[in-house]
């Protein structure tokens, strides 16, 4: 098998690898991808700044086109690309490609923003003199990706990096490095100049614990869990670096008397269950209230009984395995809390075989669960969520909010009101109404409050918040 390398100073290396398996069949060997260490981050972030005076000066148009290019490459492979992202990650086929599409989607906004840098001209408050304020790039930015979204998180972050100018030293997820591979081989073959990008597969603990410690990083940008983005956190404090997190959730989807019931069971089993539950902005707690509560929760488990677990790349497959062995066994872990912390199990709980060996787990609906277990208070990112009875509206706002994250929530009802009241009154970053608490558009800011998030929002014109500094330049006229 030919052994898939780093991306260090233009140029492939690494020779020792790892294999790459694929969770729906772990006889599948996707690939060979090259482990780096420490000195390879440490190549990669000097090769990185020796490239960063020249590309923070490049024209507009050639990183418009590099960016254009690398659009059309993704959108015109899509199906390839997102066969590659379901069968390492584990996705549904159509969700790897909706994923993939969404990834080649960015870089084409990037790439349109990078034709829209603007500043703004003042007049001082002081006679016949001028000030600007225009957006520089940063540095030198970190970029560590987790392995849920194998190609939409890496566009999400490289794509904005190079639109302002940064260079990039990028880290994606052990378990999903194929298609970090992908994306850096097309950006590569776009023109990219040598240093601009680099890639450095290999462990958290090693490479980028290397990329933390490094005074030559600007700015790092993360997505993974909290006990990581806090590592991310302290380090970048003690080398005065520019940082933005985006951690875990324990999103709610709340669902009123006076819901449609089609729309709000649509929206739990989507919350809930697409995508394996493995979505940060996925929702684990259905806080419905009681003149509804029965019928959505018999509604929901006849839903869940006609979702098909099965080989991510099987035709008809509705949710693909977990990730991999220690993610299934968090996810049983936290079912067996489940049962002994007194909540019911209404619909699944079990793994289960499948013509290939994989990770496979039933959906799992809990019912009677209170909002101080932990299933509702700690995030499970599997296929598991809890249905959590309160009174009324009131009641159900301070449920949804009583968590320590604030990434996104839900509400099922047609109360023009309460919708009203619910959007303004969420503690989340993310609000959706009648829809579910995952599934975003590109274009615009996505980022979450409390123990979610930290620092500006990415996405959309928002990104350039992150990856931009702003200076003021006076002059006398
Ligand atoms: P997850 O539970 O999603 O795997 P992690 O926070 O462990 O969350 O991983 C997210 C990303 O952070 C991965 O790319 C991982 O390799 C990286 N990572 C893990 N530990 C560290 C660390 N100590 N320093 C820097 N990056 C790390």
């Amino acid at each position: 098998m030919t052994l898939h390398q780093n991306l260090i100073a233009g140029e492939w290396v690494g020779s020792d690898g790892v294999e790459n398996i694929n969770p729906s069949n772990t006889n599948d060997v996707i690939g060979v991808y090259a482990r780096a260490g420490a000195e390879d981050a440490k190549r990669a972030i000097a090769a990185a700044k020796a490239a960063f005076p020249a590309w923070s000066r490049s024209g507009i148009l050639e990183r418009h086109a590099i960016l254009k290019k690398t659009a059309d490459e993704i959108l015109a492979r899509k199906d390839e690309l997102g066969r590659l992202l379901a069968r390492e990650e584990g996705k549904t086929l159509p969700e790897a490609i909706g994923e993939t599409i969404r990834a080649g989607q960015i870089f084409d906004f990037f790439a349109g923003e990078a034709l829209r840098l603007a500043g703004e001209v003042l007049p001082s408050v002081r006679p016949n003199i001028g000030v600007e304020i225009t957006r520089e790039a940063v540095g030198v930015v970190g970029i560590i990706t987790p392995w849920n979204f194998p190609i939409a998180i890496p566009a999400w972050k490289i794509a904005p990096a190079l639109c302002y100018g940064n260079t990039v030293v990028f880290k994606p997820a052990e378990l999903v490095p194929g298609c970090a591979h992908a994306i850096v081989d097309i950006l590569h073959r776009a023109g990219l100049p040598k240093g601009v990008l680099n890639l450095v597969m290999g462990k958290g603990s090693v490479v980028g614990q290397a990329m933390l410690g490094s005074p030559d990083l600007a700015a790092i940008t993360f997505t993974g869990s909290t006990g990581t983005g806090k590592r991310v956190a302290a380090a970048s404090i003690e080398h005065n670096r520019k940082f933005q997190l985006e951690m875990g959730g324990k999103n709610p989807m709340v669902v009123l008397d006076d819901a449609d019931l089609t729309v709000a069971v649509e929206a739990a089993a989507n919350s809930g269950f697409f995508s394996t539950g493995q979505r940060c902005t996925a929702s684990s707690r259905l806080i419905v209230t009681e003149g509804i509560h029965d019928k959505f929760v018999a509604a929901l488990t006849e839903k869940l009984k006609t979702l098909v677990v099965d080989d991510a790349l099987k035709a008809g497959t509705h949710i693909g395995p977990v990730v991999d062995q220690s993610q299934l066994s968090t996810d049983t872990d936290y079912i067996g809390i489940g049962r002994q912390e007194g909540a019911k199990l209404a619909f699944g709980g079990e793994t289960i075989s499948r013509d290939t060996p994989g990770f496979y787990l039933q959906p799992t609906l809990f019912t009677e669960a209170t909002n101080q277990m932990r299933i509702s208070r700690e995030e499970i990112f599997g296929p598991v969520a809890a249905v959590i009875r309160v009174k009324d509206y009131d009641e159900a706002l301070s449920v949804a909010n009583d968590t320590p994250f604030g990434l996104s929530a839900g509400i099922a009802t047609t109360s023009l009101k309460h919708a009203t009241h619910f959007k303004r009154n969420s503690e989340a970053g993310m609000v959706m109404v009648n829809l579910p608490t995952a599934g975003v558009d590109f274009h615009v800011p996505f980022g979450g409050r409390k123990a979610s998030s930290f620092g500006s929002r990415e996405q959309g014109r928002y990104a350039a918040e992150f990856f931009t500094v702003v200076k003021t330049a006076y002059t006398l006229a």
